[in-house]
């Protein structure tokens, strides 16, 4: 098998992170179960030893239109999905217009914005090699148990792209800062916003070295120049703990650290 030298503070969106080798999987290879797999590592923070690490490889990188589905791989980037769903007028996929990363990491993390979630529209995802229904994989708000690798996923196939729609979805990142981040750092709690609590427990703008919780939305967490792993996690750790002390609620990340 191939892998790759990658330097984590470029290639992950937070810009945090050693270089280290990853193991390169396509199809037909043996999937090692002792690595971790990557996307597109916009979700991650990548402390300076992580644990062995895999991606998938070109050969799960490509889209094709069948009778009553859209098969996509694993690799493919949204950027390119959602260009493709444009030029081929499919609907339902506007929502991940913006939202970086691979198709794997969606599904891994049912990512997706307001009421748009991918699993929305998945009809079955091959996992360790077997093609496993949407109705058997738990999943909810953030998270999808798929208990393993997934290689390629088959999407409903509808027709009739709304721009009017991405245009709509597009407006709700105006808030989102430009810095480089994973996103939002914690889930949304219950019936409330990590970004309001992190904001009532005065971290809003709350710097450590160069990582803060930005002034423009406190649950992102972002990275200012030159922030460490060390920085995030002693940010991500007076959060929870002044959230638990002052609103006994347990904020869960959202971002994975490894
Ligand atoms: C600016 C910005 C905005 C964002 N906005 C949103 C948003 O609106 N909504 C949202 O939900 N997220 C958002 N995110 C987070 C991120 O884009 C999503 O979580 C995305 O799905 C991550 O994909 P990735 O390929 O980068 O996965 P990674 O970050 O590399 O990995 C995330 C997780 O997925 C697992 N994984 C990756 N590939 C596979 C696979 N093939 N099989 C099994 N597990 C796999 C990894 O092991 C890891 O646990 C945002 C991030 C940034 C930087």
């Amino acid at each position: 098998m191939k892998s790759k030298q990658i330097d984590f503070s470029k290639y992950s969106s937070i810009k945090i992170g050693p270089i280290v080798d990853v193991l390169v999987v396509e199809n037909g290879d043996i999937f090692p179960n002792n690595h971790f797999l990557i996307g597109g590592a916009n979700n991650l923070l990548v402390s300076p030893m992580p644990p062995p690490l895999m991606m998938l490889g070109k050969s799960f990188d490509y889209m094709k239109i069948k009778d009553n589905y859209l098969e996509v791989g694993c690799a493919t980037k949204t950027g390119r999905l959602l260009s493709f769903a444009k030029k081929h007028n499919i609907a339902n996929l506007e929502f991940i217009a913006k939202l970086p990363g691979t198709i794997g990491g969606m599904v891994a993390m049912n990512a997706g914005i307001k009421s748009y979630e991918i699993f929305n529209i998945i009809k079955e995802i091959e996992i360790n090699g077997k093609w496993v229904k949407k109705e058997q994989i738990k999943h909810g708000y953030r998270f999808a148990n798929l208990g393993g690798i997934a290689t390629r996923v088959r999407l409903n196939l509808e027709y009739g792209y709304n721009e009017n729609l991405k245009d709509e979805l597009l407006n709700l990142r105006n808030n989102q800062p430009k810095e480089p981040s994973a996103g939002s750092c914690f889930k949304n709690p219950k019936n409330d916003y990590a970004g309001r609590l992190i904001e009532a427990v005065g971290l809003k703008g709350q710097r450590v070295g160069d990582m803060a919780f930005s002034e423009v939305h406190a649950n992102f967490l972002v990275n200012l120049g030159n922030g460490t792993y060390e920085d995030a996690i002693k940010l991500i750790n007076i959060a929870k703990s002044r959230v638990l002390e002052q609103f006994n609620i347990e904020l869960e990340e959202e971002i994975k650290i490894i």
